[in-house]
């Protein structure tokens, strides 16, 4: 049963007179395998100019690029917007780089020649207004009933080598396997990465990493990645991690070599981009710092360098990148499990809860990704000291002490400067020791003294 939106859709399209519309990719592909949750695709020969005759307000047309054939399409029902991304029937041919804009479109009133423009034959299914479902490639219910991905035609991974990515994608987010043939030819011509943009890199790579939120589908992140490990996909997305394939680690703590644990730990992370980037990245330091020492020394602060550089690579937003460098940075602290109350608050206000809380979830995805089965050290720990200082509303941030900058200068007479920073944070680590002194009339005696101790 289609949805009622859906339906309706459907009735003022066949109203308007237009040739049939077929829902397609996604929708008809998922509703299949019973799975929810994707972005409505439909196509049918008309050419873009005449869904004008589809009335409004109910409908309106929305980023109209004639040329390319494509139109956002919203409907009004109810109180509701629904966003229809409407492609004419076309046969294309994409131009290196990624940029998915066709260099010449043609357009077709042929179903079977738009099917053969599409990526993989599960995509290339159209669910008509009755329900019915058209195979016009022949292998698509075949290959959704057998859970394969295959190319819609030899050539299809060739021309747009971002498919290669797309397929591990569809892959790990269904559960799928990739086709004997379609696999050997992304395998082949994996170097047609470098053609694609750094950013649509970056998107396809963030969604393998999530791949297990999109349908709730367990194990498709380590599918994924050892996807791109076996195509050699890393040299082109994170090209340093690579360095770390058959390096062997001390076997009293490592199952892996030091690329597999990092896969292993970023599938273990919980569902949060930045923890399993960090989990992913923990490790990249280790092939530079070896090489150059011998050791392993330091391979956490060169870790954060390189991950950092690795991400502003692949153009992630500064805050992403940052976080995750941060994470990486810090994955070695307490690894003997023996950081005192202190040491242990010094980190949480270092790094604010939310980045301290990844930090206890990276520890464990490094443990977990260890494949020895050793419950991880510390973490609990961690996350208990955090709870203890919130529960007596010690000021793990700044904003959380009885006194801001303005209070501190107004209090003791001093000038903006760096000298308001630093008796801030000696309140701020005198109130985590002492919560109950976190009020202004305390904190400003205790202003007082430390100015006064500075000054002489
Ligand atoms: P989802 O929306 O669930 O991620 P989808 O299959 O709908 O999956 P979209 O990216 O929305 O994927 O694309 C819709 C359809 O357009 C695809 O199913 C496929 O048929 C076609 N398509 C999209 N990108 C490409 C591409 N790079 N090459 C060939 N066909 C493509
Ligand atoms: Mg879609």
């Amino acid at each position: 049963m289609m949805e009622a939106h859906i339906e309706r859709f459907f009735t003022i399209w066949n109203e308007a007179g237009l040739p049939p519309c077929y829902l397609v990719g996604g929708y008809p592909r998922n509703s299949l395998l019973g799975l929810a949750g994707t972005d409505l695709d439909v196509a049918s020969p008309a050419p873009p100019q005449a869904l004008c005759a589809l009335p409004a307000p109910e409908i309106v047309l929305e980023e109209r690029a004639y040329g390319l054939g494509t139109v956002v399409v919203k409907q009004r029902f109810g109180d509701a917007l629904y966003v229809y991304e409407y492609t004419a029937f076309r046969c294309d041919n994409y131009g290196r780089g990624g940029a998915h804009t066709p260099k010449k479109v043609r357009f077709t009133d042929d179903i079977r020649e738009d099917a053969l423009r599409r990526d993989f034959t599960v995509n290339a299914l159209y669910m008509g207004a009755d329900g019915t479902v058209a195979d016009p490639t022949g292998r698509g219910l075949a290959a959704l009933a057998e859970k394969t991905i295959g190319q819609v035609t030899p050539e299809t991974l060739t021309q747009d080598a971002l498919r290669i990515l797309r397929m591990v994608r569809f892959a790990a987010e269904l559960g799928f396997t990739v086709e004997q043939d379609t696999w050997e030819c992304a395998k082949a011509h994996i170097g047609g990465l470098a053609d694609i943009s750094r950013e649509r890199i970056r998107d396809e790579f963030v969604k393998i990493l999530m791949a297990d939120t999109k349908h709730g589908i367990p194990g498709g992140v380590l599918c994924g990645l050892h996807m791109l490990k076996d195509l050699g996909a890393f040299s082109y997305i994170v090209p340093a991690l690579t360095e770390g394939d058959g390096m062997e680690q001390n076997t009293e703590y490592h199952a892996y070599d030091v690329l597999e644990h990092s896969l292993q730990a970023c599938a273990c992370a919980p569902a949060d981009l930045v923890t399993r980037l960090a989990a992913l990245l923990h490790d990249i330091g280790k092939p530079a710092v070896f090489r150059e020492t011998g050791k392993m020394v330091g391979h956490d602060k060169r870790g954060a360098a390189l991950a950092l550089a690795a991400l502003n690579g692949l153009r992630f937003d500064k805050e992403t990148a940052g976080e995750v460098g941060a994470l990486v940075g810090a994955h070695m602290f307490d690894l003997d499990n023996r950081a005192g109350r202190k040491a242990v608050a010094r980190m949480i206000v270092k790094l604010g809860e939310r980045q301290f809380l990844r930090l206890a979830d990276v520890r464990e995805a490094d443990f977990c990704g260890s494949g020895k089965g050793n419950p991880a050290l510390s973490a609990g720990k961690w996350r208990e000291t955090l709870r203890e200082l919130k529960e007596k509303d010690a000021p793990i941030s700044l904003e959380q002490l009885a006194v801001n900058g303005d209070d501190v200068m107004r209090e003791l007479h001093i000038p903006p400067g760096k000298r308001v920073g630093k008796i801030l944070l000696a309140l701020q680590a005198y109130a985590l020791k002492k919560p109950s002194q976190n009020s202004y009339k305390n904190l400003v005696r205790y202003a007082k003294i430390i100015n006064t101790r500075e000054n002489e």
